[in-house]
């Protein structure tokens, strides 16, 4: 398979138009394990002041790729650039960078304020200036008042902030953040998300985070790069991978597949049209996908419309019928799922806007028709890689002494 194809080209690997060098530039970079190629050739821009993430699932290879970036490890091949400058001789604790973990590896017997202000100690700075700038880190994360705690007087919520703190007073050039939320429960790490996004406008550095977690890479990101083996399938802003995935797996990955199988009839500029293997022919956005080729259509389940087969269809849209084979309240929305000829299974997201409507949902066994605006409907090439699978926690002890020598 053609990786570089499905990266979108150059174009979208670049950091952001306007913004100058880049801040992180990988160049070719492989990471090998033995026989496991861990990372493959990843070439990537990451603007200044950019949110970025690696997303994708356990061992797609992000937290490699992180670990080169602050110099826990080196690579196979290839060159790591900050800033311009080519850090292959540099040791994790000489290059411009900080890495928060998500275990917040915080120092038991020190209080707060003595955590951040470690590194800048061992540096031998002034005492005046270290308190001045302890201060400062503290009451941009909000811990102003917690300086004198220990740090198992304070919530995990709160300990990250403390690492978070720790890392920033060291006025690093790139914040590398390896799956900083994943210790903390739903509500504290949402949470969290909008607060991390704050912090990063609000200090204007480079930050890289590492996730598995669709919804925080989402909320938070000016740009996501979703990985799977040791790969990247797409680069672009939230709303691209989300509204215009360009693979199968992109299209799992980040929400909810919703992926009806077809052949491209026609295609160029942007719009083409799809023969579902239904033999119903479509109009659909298409991105980089040529007339002939075999593709998947995707239509998210909060863009698909919903009603009983009786019903007359609505006017000017396409639509396919189907069988409800299963419907469940979530609070905000009712979520159904609909079985296809074929043996495709479309899920349709429904706001639960009133009682009544509600009330009038299809449920199990009932013949319904899905329809959608042409312009939802986007063909993805199908990918080699599936995108179910689970992360787990990093410990991140040693690389916070090997960071801090
Ligand atoms: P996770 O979310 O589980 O941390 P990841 O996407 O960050 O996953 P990596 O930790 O980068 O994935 O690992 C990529 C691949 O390289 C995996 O197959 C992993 O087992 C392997 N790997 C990582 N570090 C080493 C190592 N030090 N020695 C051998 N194999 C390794």
């Amino acid at each position: 398979m053609d990786r570089g194809g499905e990266n979108g080209g150059p174009a979208d690997l670049a950091a952001p138009a306007g913004s100058g060098e880049p801040s992180v530039r990988l160049d070719r970079v492989s990471k090998q394990f033995g026989d496991l190629v861990a990372v493959r050739e990843l070439g990537l821009d990451i603007g200044r002041g950019e949110f970025f993430t690696l997303l994708g699932p356990s061992g797609c290879g992000k937290t490699t790729t992180l670990r080169m970036v602050a110099g826990f490890e080196r690579p196979t091949a290839g060159r790591v650039l900050i800033d311009g400058q080519d850090v292959a001789g540099l040791p994790s604790y000489q290059r411009p960078t900080n890495t928060v973990f998500q275990s917040y590896a915080l120092f038991p017997h020190l209080s707060v304020g003595e955590n951040v202000a470690f590194g800048l100690r061992r540096k031998k700075v002034p005492k005046r200036e270290i308190n001045d700038r302890v201060a400062a880190e503290l009451e941009r994360v909000g811990l102003a008042a917690e300086s004198n705690r220990r740090p198992n007087q304070l919530s995990g919520g709160q300990q990250q902030r403390v690492a978070l703190a720790r890392a920033l007073v060291n006025l690093p050039k790139v914040l590398l953040l390896d799956e900083p939320l994943g210790a903390l429960d739903l509500k504290l790490r949402k949470g969290l998300q909008v607060e991390l996004k704050r912090i990063q406008r609000d200090v204007g550095i480079t930050f890289v985070d590492v996730t598995h977690d669709q919804e925080e890479a989402l909320t938070m990101s000016d740009r996501i790069a979703v990985m799977s083996s040791g790969v990247t399938e797409q680069v672009g802003t939230p709303e691209t991978v989300y509204e215009r995935p360009r693979t199968t797996f992109v299209a799992g990955f980040i929400g909810v597949s919703n992926l009806m199988p077809g052949v491209v009839t026609q295609a160029g500029g942007g719009r083409g049209t799809v023969r579902l293997d239904t033999g119903l022919e479509v109009e659909a956005q298409v991105d980089s996908i040529t007339a002939g080729e075999r593709c998947h259509a995707v239509v998210r389940p909060e863009k698909l419309e919903i009603q009983h087969s009786g019903e007359p269809p609505r006017a000017g849209l396409p639509s396919v019928e189907g069988v409800v084979e299963s419907s469940v309240y979530l609070g905000t929305a009712t979520q159904i799922v609909v079985r296809l000829a074929g043996d495709v299974a479309m899920t349709v997201l429904v706001p639960n806007a009133s009682e009544a409507e509600r009330a009038r949902l299809p449920g199990g066994g009932a013949s319904v028709r899905l329809s959608w605006a042409p312009e939802h409907m986007h063909l993805v090439r199908e990918s080699a890689a599936s995108p179910d699978t689970d992360a787990e926690a990093e410990p991140g002890a040693n690389e916070l002494a090997e960071q801090a020598a």
